[in-house]
């Protein structure tokens, strides 16, 4: 990646634009392509996670950036990744289609002791998909120490906003080996628009965003994400997110008591982890009563996964569900 030259996007700017083989014709601008840095959104998404700009990429959702680090830094063939399952399944599905290994460490045991020769990203997920379990800041200050020369430490925060526990952004100025990935697609409601972004080294930001296109975000999404960051759409945001902290909450008390409820897994993302008598049918009773809600297969597979949606949508599951 490092060896190849870097593609050089047409820049805004000039009065007559003849250098793109853009359309002249088109409205609001739609006709040319974006400024390819966005640098308007890019300072609006260090000002929020209070970084420098150079540390920031903007990607298309925080699953391209899992693509996007995994292809600039996994060897196919002899790189690996480590995973601690239960988690989100693309840190996996992304590293197996370039060709590199997965090597899974059970969630909760030590991934320091784990690391083995060949592993170079340590994908992190706090708080985690879908247990909602938060890796604290003092251990994952220890593990990038520990595997600083060895392999990036991934932190996935893309529930971050719903969490009562510090984000590991504040460890980057210590560790040239962290990394950690955000998204306007939970907390502030965005998941249509895909966008996310990746923290890092600025040395680190640049080799990543080379294995992507250029031209990445489209207009009308940088747009709407730099809308998203304004101080008053931030409040309006973490309003939200307190609202739907205490629902998640409330849901998780009154299901608790239900018959065939084992256990109740509660955390710190949107979501409620039930672990249930007979998974399978409550899950067709719920699709009966038009609820759809998350199932797993292996060692989840007694479990479903509830999303917080609205108070009226909360009640029909909980209806269901008893
Ligand atoms: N990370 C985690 C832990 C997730 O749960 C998800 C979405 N389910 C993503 C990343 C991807 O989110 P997006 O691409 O929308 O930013």
């Amino acid at each position: 990646v490092a060896a190849l030259p870097a593609y050089e996007p047409a820049r805004p700017g000039a009065v007559v634009r003849l250098d793109a083989n853009e359309s002249p014709y088109g409205d609001d601008g739609l006709n040319r392509y974006p400024a390819p840095d966005a640098v308007e959104l890019h300072a609006a998404l260090a000002d929020y996670y209070g970084v420098a700009t150079e540390s920031v990429l903007a990607t298309r959702g925080s699953d391209d950036a899992i693509d996007a680090l995994g292809r600039a830094v996994l060897r196919p063939g002899r790189d690996s990744i480590l995973v601690t399952p239960p988690t989100f399944a693309m840190y996996a599905q992304f590293a197996r289609l370039q060709g590199a290994g997965v090597v899974e460490v059970p969630l909760g045991s030590s991934v320091a002791d784990a690391w083995q020769p060949g592993v170079r990203i340590v994908y992190i997920c706090s708080p985690n998909n879908p247990t909602g379990t938060v890796m604290p800041l003092a251990d994952l200050d220890r593990l990038c120490g520990v595997l600083r020369g060895r392999a990036l430490v991934v932190v996935d925060e893309a529930y971050q906003e719903f969490s009562s526990y510090a984000s590991a952004l504040s460890l980057l100025a210590a560790h040239d080996n962290l990394v950690v990935l955000r998204t306007l697609s939970k907390a502030f409601g965005l998941a249509g628009i895909r966008c996310g972004a990746l923290v890092a080294a600025p040395g680190l930001v640049q080799g990543v965003r080379r294995v992507l296109p250029p031209y990445l975000l489209p207009t009308p999404v940088v747009s709407i994400a730099t809308a998203a960051l304004t101080p008053a759409a931030i409040a309006t945001m973490r309003a939200r997110v307190a609202e739907l902290r205490a629902r998640r909450d409330a849901f998780a008390a009154a299901v608790a008591a239900l018959p065939g409820v084992i256990e109740v897994v509660n955390g710190e993302a949107n979501s409620v982890l039930l672990r249930l008598d007979d998974a399978a049918a409550a899950a067709a009773r719920l699709a009966d009563a038009g609820i759809r809600v998350r199932a797993f297969d292996g060692q989840l597979a007694d479990f479903l996964r509830f999303t917080i949606g609205t108070e009226q949508e909360m009640a029909r599951a909980q209806a269901a569900l008893r």
